[in-house]
């Protein structure tokens, strides 16, 4: 009566596709691609005895073997089953805004404040050709009493650059000045400083290979507890996701060409609340061509603007790197965008 059963793993999630399957580890963080065979099987032995399984063959072992070692099921007797009823994967938050890129220019304490009234935690400003260290300095101020977690710079590089003890005194007046990245830069680099938490990167990419829209890659997908329960009903790159062009234009990402209200002229509060701005917000994988078939799907940040079609289905108008039905990826743009991700 009390025979054990295996049970999946509570942190342990598994999509399936006609060519490759897909294990979420939310607690490590990682994730595993197996056969969709192996795929299917595991979803099977959910809540299975452990006997059915002892005169299976020899692959089927295996599997279960791999399962236990790797910790993706485990035996549970029976009278606790109830005991693992299952994660509520329901994302809420408590602030409107998670993330804000906003061009140096535009850039000021009030635009800060109303950032800080939606919640932002991370805004990033990026800055023009002729930027300075002590112009840098003077845009850190405007955060000098912002309730933001971290405060990012992206610029141009510059030959000048040859001391970043510069950047890190100003991470020393101002600690939420956690990341400075420099494109266009001679050499690939990373620093991170062992005296702060500021870390800066510089990347031969140009601004426009950093920022144009790229489909998802392997090197950017997120794999945790909260990005897996967001992309249950959200799109992982747009959602709660803002940014304010130069010429003051309220945008869903600064490479979209769609304004939805200018700073100058709407309230920002207000402009974020329509439901036009946060359409894009609700464009989930599993309502999206192509990649409501991808095993990726929740660890996938596409940067894509999605198209909604007459039947409440989103669309893409350019193809993604990884082709969900061969299985197969184009190297090429994985390349560039592990480039990126390591920058
Ligand atoms: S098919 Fe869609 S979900 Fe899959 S990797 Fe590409 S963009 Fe991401």
């Amino acid at each position: 009566m009390n025979s054990p059963h295996y049970l999946i793993s509570t942190d342990c999630r598994i999509t399936v596709s006609a060519t490759n399957a897909v294990i979420y580890d939310l607690t490590r963080e990682t994730f595993r691609e197996i056969s969709p065979a192996q795929g299917q099987f595991l979803l099977t032995l959910h809540k299975t005895k452990v006997e059915e399984w002892k005169e299976c063959d020899e692959i089927r072992q295996n599997w279960i073997k791999e399962a236990l070692q790797e910790e993706w099921i485990f035996p549970c007797p029976e009278t606790f089953l109830s005991s693992f009823p299952g994660l509520d994967f329901t994302w809420k938050s408590p602030s409107k805004l998670s993330n804000a890129q906003v061009e140096s220019e535009i850039l000021s304490q009030h635009i800060v404040h109303e950032l800080d009234l939606l919640g932002t935690k991370t805004i990033q400003v990026l800055l023009h050709s002729k930027w300075t260290v002590e112009y840098i300095r003077q845009l850190t101020s405007y955060f000098k009493d912002s309730t933001c977690l971290s405060i990012q710079f992206i610029m141009p590089y510059k030959e000048e650059i040859t001391n970043i003890d510069d950047l890190e005194g100003i991470y020393f007046e101002n600690p939420r000045f956690l990341l400075a990245g420099f494109y266009s830069a001679p050499f690939d680099k990373v620093f991170k400083s062992k005296s702060s938490n500021l870390r800066i990167f510089f990347s031969k990419l140009p601004f426009t290979a950093l920022y144009v829209p790229t489909a998802g890659t392997k090197t950017s997908f997120v794999v945790n507890y909260e990005s897996f329960r967001e992309a249950q009903q959200h799109n992982l790159f747009f959602n709660q996701k803002l940014a304010i062009d130069k010429r003051g234009d309220i945008k869903n990402s600064i490479s979209s060409s769609k304004s939805w209200g200018n700073i100058h002229s709407d309230n920002l509060s207000q402009v974020v609340s329509t439901q036009g701005f946060q359409q894009l917000w609700r464009a989930n994988k599993d309502q999206t061509l192509i990649c409501q078939d991808c095993p990726y799907r929740y660890m996938c940040t596409d940067e894509r603007v999605p198209q909604l079609q007459d039947n409440g289905i989103w669309a893409h108008e350019s193809d993604c790197t990884y082709d969900p039905y061969s299985g197969t990826w184009n190297s090429e743009h994985n390349t560039l965008k592990h480039q990126r991700s390591n920058g």
